[in-house]
């Protein structure tokens, strides 16, 4: 952080900025700017954290008494057990602050900044007192500056001031104090124009800076799901606490050791809550946040993860998502002509001929006009690399005219220094067009361009060889037409005007209309397959353009968005409709073409009032309200604003449609994923419960010993639990249909499996105890360990089938989670230790088991699995 010096901030050259040197100086000296920087969580006291927990503090009695009863190995294995309970914890919880730290680095703001003059993009924490930062509409201002130049900037301060209405802003000229009128300050959103200002404070001395941590940030907050898994865990914590009283007073009341019932009471408390449940979930969602990262997608709030899944309706923006952005153009319409473009891309080789014959501009006062107000009335611009390669940068539109002057060999040095521009009057998405004033020390001429819609409005002739006609009826209906034609060609059209300023009249009308360009932007390759993808997936893929209906049309029924029952709604047609007949047509609508941010607002509240859950693109300053009130705001990377990143819950990284439908899919895949621990961790633990229960209502002897017990927990609900959380996911998960937004975790009849899964795992494990004390005598220790393999083995065999409810685990393989595999190895390699080594023997009261012992173990663990696993083979 740091404060204006006059010193340290008029070495900043108006054109070249700061030098890199210089930087890094700067950043030395006055640190990094940042307001509050968040602290990082210790790693030890995560793992001191592990012990703070309900269950701990119960075995950790538990510990104290045994060791008081002198029960020692008791106590020390129990210690072990919570040690290595709060290992596994402390890695979930490492893992999950890890990834939402690196989440939290990757969704922090940047900056426009000129240094050694060049532009590049900083984040923002790295700019410093001076540097020459450059805004404009949508921009996030990174720390608080004065303005030295630009047009129309208007500031929303609301986060400083409260006031809703946007502050007029202008550049600070000559020696007096800059006012708050001169000034950008830091985390406020500039909301129209655009110019270069300098950075006067930056961290903790800014205005914001003073009124401290409005920072935004990525908070593991907790989605709708794991609030509903803590309110269930809170009632699980209740119903174990109960039947493991009625197991123990039951004991007790039968006669057995009050001691040793209180160490079961516990132990199966300790086995039968799930403890690890809500630590799992969140590292499967962070983990699935993960995934999406390296698919482009960033999540910037966890609950978006779970909402992804839900998602029935995706409505995208056209140019730059659905389409390459990568604009050609191809067709000109000039003095009642149609010229013809040749060359692809951005490439400057190509050529312009009427019927064949090239075009000479400096022949052609008509043509001329038109290549001077595409290279004028633009923004983007040309520059050379060290090796003479062309580069461009700025609005793909815009590119694609330049290059267009190009290929006529129209330069744009040469034109500005002909014409100094005086005034931009800059693009917007509502308008939909722009226009600037320029000066050729003589005249002063005003040059428009944008949709025909909003040129034709504002002109009241045209120039046709030379001469300026007055534009009637007849002409506007032939300028239309061949618009139309362009635009069927699925080309976006551009129309362009001019005027000399007579009379100071700086007005956007009484134009002269001068004539058109058409040029394609091809769909991207990875759309097509994309929007099949998503209506197999019961989601309905809607285009929302401000391009014209029939370009916009043309596209769409290219990538089948549109079929032959869609509709094509323009933003003039939603205008007439009240709320009533949109809902009525909303199901069928599919392309809402020539639309502003602002009706992309009334279109998700339509969704949502259908029911559906929509998903909803957005790169522009105003279409943030959009964005927030989708159930899934989705911003550009590449070439969304700051307000629109902030608004959003996901950011395309690159700005890609087929990036919506991949986060889609990952969003089910976690979903499922969560189903499926829940499905295997409730069910084990059922079983264990029940194996407890009925034994003591049977009056049968204790089936497992504490120790016994929390060996089965460890043995079970860590690893595995861990392991089907990392399924890559079904194939077919984008062909069921999405599932309701307020569905239950425990639908399509999640609960009963479970249920029944836990009493067959109960009832085999008490059949096999109780069978071994029939077949050996009643060789207790016996019994004991074939209950404990038997528990442990149906365990292990279930979360198998746990990997899919749909499908067998012979059809989807054994070795497609190769951590499932591993996890299921340690465990068995630990019930195997357990049952022959003497030494752990004696922990665990265990005895060797022979083949025809472990056929029993087998025999009851198995069966059902294989039958079941049978059943849906052929299913
Ligand atoms: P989408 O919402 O799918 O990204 P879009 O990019 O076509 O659609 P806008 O950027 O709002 O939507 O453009 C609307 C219209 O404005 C375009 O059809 C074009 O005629 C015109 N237009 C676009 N960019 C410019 C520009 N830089 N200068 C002037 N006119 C433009």
């Amino acid at each position: 952080m740091g404060v204006f010096d006059s010193k340290s901030s008029e070495n900043t050259n108006i054109m070249n900025g700061l030098s890199s040197k210089e930087v890094k100086k700067r950043l030395l000296k006055y640190g990094y700017n940042e307001i509050v920087k968040r602290k990082k969580v210790s790693p030890i006291k995560i793992f001191i954290l592990q012990f703070n927990d309900f269950i701990v503090w119960v075995l950790l009695s538990a510990t104290i008494i045994s060791a008081f009863m002198g029960e020692t190995a008791d106590a020390v294995t129990i210690l072990i057990i919570i040690i290595m309970d709060a290992v596994l914890g402390f890695i979930q919880e490492y893992r999950t602050e890890k990834s939402l730290e690196s989440l939290r680095e990757l969704a922090s703001p940047t900056a426009k900044v000129i240094r050694d003059g060049k532009k590049i993009i900083v984040k923002a924490r790295e700019v410093v007192i001076g540097d020459l930062v450059e805004v404009e509409a949508g921009d996030r201002i990174p720390a608080d500056c004065v303005i030295l130049e630009g047009n129309n900037i208007r500031s929303d301060e609301s986060i400083l001031t409260g006031e809703s209405v946007s502050a007029e802003k202008r550049p600070h000229y000559g020696e007096k104090k800059p006012s708050s009128e001169n000034l950008l300050y830091m985390g406020c959103n500039v909301t129209h124009g655009k110019g270069k200002a300098r950075v006067i404070t930056t961290g903790m001395d800014t205005e914001m800076g003073k009124i401290a941590d409005m920072l935004q940030q990525i908070e593991a907050e907790k989605t709708p799901l794991q609030q509903k898994l803590d309110k269930l865990g809170e009632w699980l914590v209740y119903g174990c606490l109960i039947v493991c009283a009625v197991v123990t007073i039951t004991g007790i009341l039968r006669g057995e050791d009050a001691y040793k019932m209180f160490l079961v009471g516990v132990s199966l408390a300790v086995a039968a809550i799930p403890e690890g449940l809500p630590a799992i979930v969140t590292v499967s969602l962070a983990l699935g946040v993960q995934r999406m990262m390296k698919r482009n997608a960033l999540v910037r709030k966890l609950p978006a993860v779970e909402t992804l899944g839900c998602t029935n309706v995706i409505c995208s923006d056209k140019t730059g998502t659905l389409t390459q952005n990568k604009m050609t153009v191809k067709k000109i319409y000039v003095s009642e002509r149609l010229l013809s473009v040749t060359g692809d891309g951005y490439d400057s080789i190509g050529s312009i001929t009427y019927n064949g014959i090239h075009l000479n501009p400096l022949m052609d006062e008509d043509f001329n006009k038109l290549l001077e107000c595409s290279v004028l009335c633009n923004d983007a611009s040309i520059t050379y690399d060290n090796k003479k390669r062309i580069k461009y940068s700025g609005d793909p539109t815009e590119i694609a005219l330049l290059v267009m002057a190009l290929k006529a060999k129209v330069n744009r040095e040469n034109l500005e220094k002909k014409y100094k521009i005086l005034k931009e009057n800059p693009f917007d998405s509502d308008r939909k067009m722009m226009s600037i004033i320029c000066f050729d020390n003589k005249v002063r001429y005003m040059y428009a361009k944008g949709a025909l819609e909003s040129i034709l409005k504002k002109c009241s002739s045209i120039l046709i060889n030379g001469q300026i006609k007055e534009l009637n009826e007849d002409i506007r209906k032939k300028i239309t037409a061949v618009n139309d034609n362009m635009a069927q060609e699925a080309l976006r059209v551009i129309a362009f005007a001019y005027k000399k300023i007579q009379n100071n009249d700086t007005k956007e009308d009484n134009l002269i209309f001068i004539g058109l360009a058409g040029m394609i932007d091809p769909p991207r390759k990875e759309v097509l397959d994309a929007v099949i993808e998503c209506k197999i997936a019961g989601i309905t893929p809607v285009m929302i353009t401000g391009d014209h209906k029939l370009t916009a049309k043309a596209i769409a029924s290219e990538l089948k968005i549109l079929d032959k029952d869609g509709l094509v709604i323009t933003g003039e047609e939603l205008d007439k409709m009240d709320d009533k007949k949109l809902d009525a047509m909303i199901n069928k609508i599919r392309v809402f073409a020539r639309v502003n941010p602002s009706h992309k607002f009334r279109i998700v509240k339509a969704y949502k009032r259908k029911g559906f859950c929509v998903a909803m693109t957005g790169d522009g300053v105003n279409d943030a309200p959009a964005i927030k009130e989708a159930d899934i705001g989705v911003s550009m990377g590449i070439t969304g604003t700051d307000v629109t990143k902030e608004a959003s819950s996901m950011i395309l990284m690159d700005d890609n449609f087929a990036t919506i439908v991949a986060a889609v899919k990952e969003g089910r895949v976690i979903y499922d994923n969560i189903r499926k621990f829940i499905r295997y961790l409730l069910s084990c633990n059922t079983g264990e419960v029940l194996t407890m229960f009925l034994s003591s209502l049977l009056y049968l002897p204790i089936p497992l010993l504490p120790i016994q017990i929390l060996l089965v927990n460890l043995a079970t609900d860590g690893l595995p639990a861990i392991a089907l959380s990392l399924e890559m996911g079904e194939k077919d998960v984008m062909e069921k249909r999405p599932r309701g937004k307020n569905e239950s975790i425990f639908s399509e009849g999640l609960w009963k499996k479970i249920i029944i899964r836990g009493v067959l795992i109960g009832f085999c494990t008490v059949a096999a105890f109780s069978m071994s004390l029939y077949l050996f005598q009643g060789n207790i220790k016996l019994a004991r360990t074939i209950a404990l393999c038997t528990l442990v083995m149906s365990q292990l065999f279930h979360v198998f089938e746990c990997r899919s409810e749909r499908h067998s685990i012979f059809k989807i393989g054994f070795f497609t989670n190769i951590y499932l595999v591993f996890a299921v190895a340690s465990s068995m390699i630990m019930l195997i230790l357990v049952v022959y080594n003497t030494y752990l023997q004696r922990i665990f009261y265990t005895q060797n088991l022979n083949l025809i012992q472990w056929a029993i173990v087998l025999g009851f663990s198995g069966t059902i699995s294989l039958v079941n696993s049978f059943y849906w083979y052929n299913k």
